[in-house]
């Protein structure tokens, strides 16, 4: 009897399973809206020409080599991405009460985070919106946190969201508690707080003392600007919170595979910077050493360099832009082909995903007749959509509806 025997299939992961399901369909009409990732009007991924030039540069470069990095990664990386996100005039990094480690994406931010907050902070309570990218539950619990709470976000009925909810539910976490707040284009509803929502957020746990862990995996992406993306952040750190923010760089330099990621800290004062530093270092060291170079190279590289990060912001507007694009398309289709409902909110919703408002039933008629592949939960990829199949899937979803 071997030793495994008694080792138990997990369950598939969804939007894995439905990517291979979509391989393997040999329909020439297939659709693929589930996984995150930006696709071009031809369908395809896109190497940022910004990024592709860098990587060439970076190649020939002689004075470049493998050596290890430090554990807490590139330098020049994290002070350009703790600079994207807080913004050059923060007065964080004005008081030098801001830093920044660099970590296995935006995946691997959250976890280090979420380490530090459960050994260092001695945190047990986390909350994270419902929905949510349903990794968030998985790395707090595996971490070992074991008061997991979701809270109120959404208003499937109305299709927004639900501050009221969510308010109400913030409301009875015990201080300290951790909050993860998606910083923009909120994955997977598409709908982020205004500025005046934010404000009654910030107030809310400023009183009950609640701490705000910032899950920003679209700045730029989201709006084409990444100063408007990173309002949210910026509003919480002139408050005067000390909180923390988990930087992805997947998706603003399409740098998926790279794992080019980002754990900023905002402090009270400096004072306790080498203490975190320190604690940050023996959490990553026990983890996985030290973080690969090859994307933090491109980002530094590109941020740092004025004419680099103009192209780069060409390239995020692009990307933003025909996402708008898509959004326009596919209402304007459903509401000229009458199909029931309203579907506004698909214009009103930012960033990579809208969540549509279908049931899982209409959307088992889409993967199962229509070849369109989709999120139980309605969630669609916007990116996925192109002006070649854009008429099909509006076609689909007003059948699945119908
Ligand atoms: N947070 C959210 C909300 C996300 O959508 C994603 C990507 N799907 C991530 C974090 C992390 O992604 P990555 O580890 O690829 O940077």
């Amino acid at each position: 009897m071997s030793i495994y025997a008694d080792v138990k299939k997990g369950p598939a992961i969804e939007v894995f399973a439905l990517t291979q399901a979509f391989k393997d369909d040999s329909n020439p009409n297939k659709v693929n809206l589930s996984v995150g990732a930006y696709r071009t009007n031809e369908g395809q991924p896109w190497v940022l020409p910004v990024v592709r030039n860098t990587e060439k540069n970076i190649a020939s470069d002689e004075n470049i080599n493998h050596e290890y990095l430090p554990v807490t990664g590139l330098d020049t990386f994290t002070s350009a991405a703790t600079q994207l996100v807080l913004g050059a005039d923060s007065i964080a990094l004005k008081e030098k009460r801001a830093f920044g480690v660099q970590t296995i994406s935006g995946t691997g931010a959250l976890r280090v985070a979420a380490e530090f907050l459960y050994q260092q902070l001695k945190r047990n309570d986390v909350y994270y919106s419902n929905p949510t990218w349903e990794n968030h539950h998985k790395i707090f619990a595996d971490t070992g946190f074991t008061k997991l709470h979701s809270y109120r976000y959404w208003d499937q009925n109305k299709r927004q969201l639900d501050l009221k909810g969510m308010l109400a539910d913030l409301d009875q976490a015990v201080p300290g508690s951790v909050i993860i707040l998606h910083a923009c284009a909120h994955n997977p509803t598409g709908s982020d707080p205004t500025q005046e929502q934010w404000k009654e957020i910030a107030d809310l746990m400023e009183r009950k003392k609640l701490f705000p862990l910032f899950d920003s995996a679209y700045q730029g992406f989201a709006s084409g600007d990444p100063d408007r993306d990173a309002w949210a952040v910026r509003y919480f750190v002139d408050r005067g919170f000390e909180l923390f923010v988990c930087q992805s760089f997947a998706k603003n330099f399409g740098l998926y595979c790279e794992r080019a990621g980002n754990l900023t800290i905002v402090q009270k004062n400096g004072a306790t910077r080498d203490a975190i530093h320190s604690q940050l270092t023996l959490i990553i060291r026990g983890s996985y050493s030290n973080p690969p170079a090859y994307g933090a190279r491109i980002v530094s590289k590109v941020l740092n360099t004025p004419e680099l990060r103009q192209e780069w912001m060409g390239c995020i507007q692009s990307m933003s832009s025909r996402i708008r694009e898509m959004r326009q398309a596919l209402r304007s289709k459903l509401v000229e082909l009458g199909t029931p409902g309203t579907w506004d909110h698909i214009v009103n919703q930012i960033g990579m995903f809208s969540y549509t408002g279908l049931n899982e039933q209409q959307v088992r008629i889409l993967i199962d007749k229509y070849h369109i592949y989709l999120l139980k939960t309605g969630r669609i990829n916007m990116c996925g959509l192109n002006t070649g199949n854009i008429d099909y899937v509006a076609k689909a979803i007003h059948a699945a509806v119908t």
